[in-house]
């Protein structure tokens, strides 16, 4: 195979990524190995049931580990769905379209073939989207996308942190664009921990087992009542550390038209074990499977005090819900 030597320049790269919706480009060196020390105060932190962050820690801490020839990573962010809620049973906003992870994984593969297209290259790449244990966070920081902000999450001053993230590790040598990292803007602001309803927020991370985020999509057994209480009719997710952020007001309209959409609370309490693949079908939601589903909307009623709302689901014979129902009182 013969590989190209000449270097891709960074607007051949921009014209590809505006292409496909993507915005916030950066191009690193793949740096040998990142920092552990934000991934270890995780897992020191405790991660609940999502175990997995830790079976393959030291590959998120090398991610020259997932393309061993790459030469370039291209960092990208696609912006989602900045609008709310219309009823009373929230969800996350990054939940309210397709199911991110393949969406924008196809977008960034478009990218890396675009470029050996456009180059007349074979040149390798992947596309990694929360698919494979890199510390995305970590290299979007280091790439100058944005800073680390109190609410945990990756902020930048242009455009907020209503966006997910995408890296392509590509064998094609592009032209830098680095920012190098971003300073704090934080300031004195601390809007994000005081309106965390669970006081989940603690010195700059997430207290997981507090999370209503963490809480509602990862956690598999039953929701602490202290908890529950706090919910505030959430029942995928939490924006409030994202909607409490002043930047987020500059948030732009979502960066493709698959990520928009609501849901009606009507419609959600009326999914059931038949409906609920059809109804989340291409979704994030239907990973959390029927069961965990009608739990969190049992917690999310609960928080509202919606008993009568409730009633069809205290009928349900689902071992978790009622276990659920016991631990509220409502059984
Ligand atoms: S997602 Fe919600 S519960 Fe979790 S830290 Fe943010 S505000 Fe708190
Ligand atoms: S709400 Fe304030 S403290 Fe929290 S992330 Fe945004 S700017 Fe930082």
């Amino acid at each position: 195979m013969t590989i190209p030597v000449e270097t891709v320049p960074l607007q051949l790269l921009a014209e590809e990524c505006r292409v496909q919706g993507l915005e916030s480009l950066a191009v690193i060196e793949p740096p040998a190995r990142l920092d552990p020390q934000g991934l270890e105060r995780l897992l020191s932190d405790g991660v609940g049931d999502m175990e997995w962050l830790a079976e393959r820690a030291e590959m998120r801490l090398t991610p020259t580990a997932l393309l061993p020839s790459a030469r370039s990573i291209v960092a990208v962010a696609l912006a989602y769905h900045p609008h709310g809620h219309d009823g009373a049973l929230k969800r996350a906003r990054y939940a309210a379209g397709s199911d991110y992870h393949n969406l924008l994984r196809r977008k960034l593969a478009r990218v890396g073939d675009a470029i050996n297209r456009r180059m007349g290259a074979v040149w390798e790449h992947r596309a990694v989207v929360d698919s494979a244990p890199l510390n995305e966070r970590t290299i979007a920081r280091l790439a100058g996308l944005g800073w680390i902000g109190r609410n945990a999450l990756l902020i930048s001053p242009e455009t907020g942190s209503y966006r997910f993230l995408g890296f392509l590790l590509s064998e094609a040598p592009i032209e830098r664009r680095d920012g190098g990292l971003a300073a704090d803007r934080c300031g004195s602001c601390t809007s994000c921990e005081r309106r965390c309803p669970t006081a989940a927020l603690v010195d700059r991370r997430v207290i997981s087992e507090r999370c209503i985020s963490y809480l509602t999509i990862e956690h598999r057994g039953v929701i602490p009542r202290a908890l529950a209480e706090r919910f505030e009719g959430w029942w995928f997710g939490c924006d409030l550390c994202q909607e409490a952020c002043p930047w987020n007001r500059f948030a732009p309209p979502a960066g493709d038209p698959k990520l928009v959409g609501g849901d009606v609370d009507a419609v959600l309490l009326a999914v059931t074990a038949e409906s609920f693949d059809r109804v989340f079908a291409g979704r994030a939601v239907r990973r959390i499977g029927y069961e965990r589903f009608r739990r969190n909307l049992l917690v999310a009623l609960f928080s509202l005090g919606s008993r009568d709302a409730a009633l069809p689901i205290l009928t349900e014979a689902l071992p978790l819900v009622q276990e659920q129902a016991r631990e509220l009182g409502w059984l």
